[in-house]
């Protein structure tokens, strides 16, 4: 057996030229696993449209509709970041989708991970920061409704706050947010995680693997979820846009396999969603997110997943 890989083609949407959001890389990651024998065609999984009911679980059916129909008010688009079509709508639900596919098959075989998802800063009525529905929160919400779990650990490593989730679950006890981010970085008023690991501008790998090596081991056994939602952003890499981080591809490397290594060895399913990145060079910034999949490859064959 094999590691879960979710892909969907609608994964990637138009995007205007030049903008800044790097949509294509999606697609670009489903093709280098492929290429370097990361993931065999068999493994890929197709995620569902999700009904809009499933995506009011966490957000106000008003803000999903307005969205939706592509009728939000200029200002609430603004905050988005990306600008609307009905393709970006679609792909939008589509990779809400593919997360809640990742949590479904990441319990039931140990581990799985999605080619997209992460969109941290959507909170219920309003999204923020290329981030519009929030598939992490939706995801719990659909599997604890499933009652295929009951307690979930969020492991946000994305460079920026995970903002979004942190609001959505900050009176769930259900629910851990475990968020370690760049101190100085968007966005700019952080809400309060169950536990919010700031991390000064500049850290680099050592320290870093450090810090996530004090925290998690003893997060999961005071936790103990039912399953763990890892949002493997790679944006606190020293060559991205939007970092203010110093890691390497190898600290990269290193930090999946320490999350992945950690949580399976303790006996924790795990499924793990993209998360952000942000390059001019496309290569580089896919290879950087191919790295979760290779590690999720190994650990998945270590353990005889
Ligand atoms: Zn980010």
């Amino acid at each position: 057996m094999d590691l879960p890989v979710i892909f969907h083609p609608d994964y990637v949407a138009f995007l205007p030229e030049g903008h800044r959001f790097p949509m294509a890389k999606f697609k670009l990651l489903y093709e280098l696993l492929l290429a370097d024998g990361i993931a065999q065609s068999g493994q890929f999984y197709t995620p569902e449209y999700p009904s809009q009911e499933l995506i009011e679980l966490i957000h106000v059916p008003e803000y999903v509709q307005a969205y939706c129909e592509g009728t939000l008010e200029p200002k609430a688009q603004r905050r988005i970041g990306l600008p609307w079509s009905s393709a970006l709508a679609n792909r939008t639900c589509i990779a809400v989708g593919g997360t809640v596919l990742a949590a479904q098959l990441g319990l039931k075989k140990g581990i799985a991970c999605n080619t997209a998802g992460g969109t941290h800063h959507a909170f219920p009525s309003y999204g923020s920061g290329f981030c519009i529905f929030n598939d992490l929160a939706i995801a719990c919400r659909v599997l604890q409704k499933q009652e295929l779990v009951k307690k979930i650990l969020i492991v946000d490593l994305d460079v920026h706050q995970g903002d979004g989730t942190a609001f959505i679950f900050q009176d769930d006890e259900s629910v851990f947010t475990f968020s370690m981010h760049c101190e100085v970085n968007f966005p700019g008023r952080k809400q309060r995680s169950d536990l919010d690991v700031p991390l000064p501008v500049g850290m680099e790998d050592d320290e870093y693997l450090q810090t996530l090596g004090t925290y998690l081991p003893d997060l999961l056994s005071q936790v103990k979820p039912d399953i763990v939602l890892y949002d493997a952003g790679v944006d606190p890499h020293i060559g991205d846009k939007l970092g203010k981080l110093a890691l390497t591809d190898i600290g990269i490397y290193r930090r999946e396999m320490q999350v992945l290594s950690t949580c399976i060895a303790n006996g924790y399913p795990v499924a793990c969603v993209i998360g952000g990145g942000y390059a001019d060079d496309m290569k580089s910034l896919v290879y950087r997110h191919s790295l979760l999949h290779r590690a999720a490859s190994q650990v998945y064959q270590q353990y005889g997943l």
